[in-house]
């Protein structure tokens, strides 16, 4: 009698075992596939916001294009010698970029002193 109530106990036992690894095993596979979608909505979500990043740079980038970085007018390209550069009229600030600034700068160290004849503001362009 004690023997098949302990059978019966063994056997439920198993079965619990086997009913619980059975869900673990949906668990994890349902975790599985939360993560892998959990991970393509952070995706779509950086994707979303590099294209939002692009245009919100090309929107910047049109609406300064040539403007003065400190009063916000107009620049105009000047020849600073042989060497173009952008000047503002409006508040005689004058913008260049690593290149424009590499010439003048190579300019300087072949005619050593004589930075003057390097550096005039020759004529307006536009
Ligand atoms: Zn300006």
């Amino acid at each position: 009698m004690f023997h098949n109530l302990d059978n019966q106990i063994q056997q439920t036992d198993r079965q619990s075992v086997s009913l619980t690894q059975q869900l673990l095993g949906v668990l994890s596979e349902e975790e599985y596939f939360a993560r892998q979608e959990a991970e393509r909505r952070r995706k779509l979500a950086a994707e979303r916001q590099a294209k939002l990043f692009a245009g919100e740079r090309e929107r910047a980038r049109v609406l300064h294009l040539m403007k003065c970085p400190k009063c916000g007018m107009q620049l105009e390209e000047i020849a600073f010698g042989d060497v173009r550069v952008d000047k503002c009229f409006s508040c005689d600030g004058v913008w260049l970029d690593k290149e424009e600034l590499d010439l003048i700068r190579e300019r300087e160290r072949i005619h050593g002193e004589n930075v003057e004849c390097v550096w005039p503001v020759t004529h307006r362009t536009g």
